[in-house]
């Protein structure tokens, strides 16, 4: 039977990308989304992966929601932590709430989905889990203060998890993606942008089947001694 994959925040951007690509490996996939109905609607329409809304901040939704897919579709062998936010600003105007909602929505959301799915990978001993981190998690960014300690956050949470998984065949590995072309990069003033570019070796934004290719091949039943790694996916923006 075909394993059950969850992506968070799989309905657009880069997790649409990512639903489909573990789709077309022949897993069955659930998306969740925070609150855009419409393309929630239009991405299950158009490919037949259903989507559960809940907030990957909130213990409680988490916990509920994955007890609703596990019942409605299957166990989860595969997680892919996707979903994320930005609230940009300097620290001189970086406030509480800003980061707080950036750390529980990015880094937050790894423990909660983590914790919910752990045990049953460990009794099954499988499971593939990757977390999408991001380049300025591992460079840093100016005005990401918050950002870039919740997406280092996620690189040291993946290797720590992954000592923990290794026994079980559980793998756990991270993505640092660069900047990729999704509603996210394009909320980036064109001038700022075009700088973020001409320093892309490449040339390029990268696009969010760049990002769901490594997904897919670090989600395969063989990948199993990759763990603990970071894949960076960055058009050699930042070689680390
Ligand atoms: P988008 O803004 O395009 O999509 C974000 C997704 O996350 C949406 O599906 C959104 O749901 C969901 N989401 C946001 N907050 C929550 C929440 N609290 N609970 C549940 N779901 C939530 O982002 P991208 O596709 O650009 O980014 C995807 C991931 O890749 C993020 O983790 C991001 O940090 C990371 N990344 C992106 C880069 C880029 O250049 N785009 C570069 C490096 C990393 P809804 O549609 O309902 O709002």
């Amino acid at each position: 039977m075909a394993k059950v994959a969850l992506v968070t925040g799989g309905q657009r951007g880069i997790g649409a990308a990512i639903s489909e690509a573990l789709q077309q490996a022949g897993r069955t996939v659930v998306a969740s989304y925070a609150g855009n109905d419409a393309a929630a609607e239009a991405f299950t329409k158009r490919t037949g992966i259903r989507c559960f809304k809940f907030d990957v901040a909130d213990f409680k939704q988490c916990a509920d929601a994955v007890k609703r897919i596990e019942g409605e579709v299957g166990t989860v062998e595969i997680l892919v932590n996707n979903a994320g936010i930005t609230r940009d600003a300097t620290m001189k105007r970086l406030t509480r709430e800003q980061w707080d909602a950036v750390i529980d929505t990015n880094l937050g959301s790894c423990y909660n989905m983590c914790k919910l799915v752990w045990d049953g990978m460990m009794a099954r001993q499988f499971g593939r889990i990757v977390n999408i981190g991001s380049v300025n998690g591992q460079a840093g960014q100016y005005g990401q203060v918050n950002y870039a300690a919740a997406k280092s956050g996620i690189h040291g949470f993946t290797k720590a998890l992954a000592q923990e998984g290794a026994k079980a065949q559980i793998t756990v590995n991270a993505i640092a993606p660069g900047y990729v072309d999704t509603e996210m990069v394009r909320a980036v003033p064109p001038d700022v942008l075009e700088k973020i570019i001409a320093r892309i070796p490449r040339g390029r934004l990268g696009t969010a089947q760049d990002i769901a290719r490594g997904v897919a091949f670090l989600t395969a039943d063989d990948a199993d001694f990759i763990t603990g790694s970071t894949l960076s996916i960055n058009g050699g923006q930042h070689m680390y």
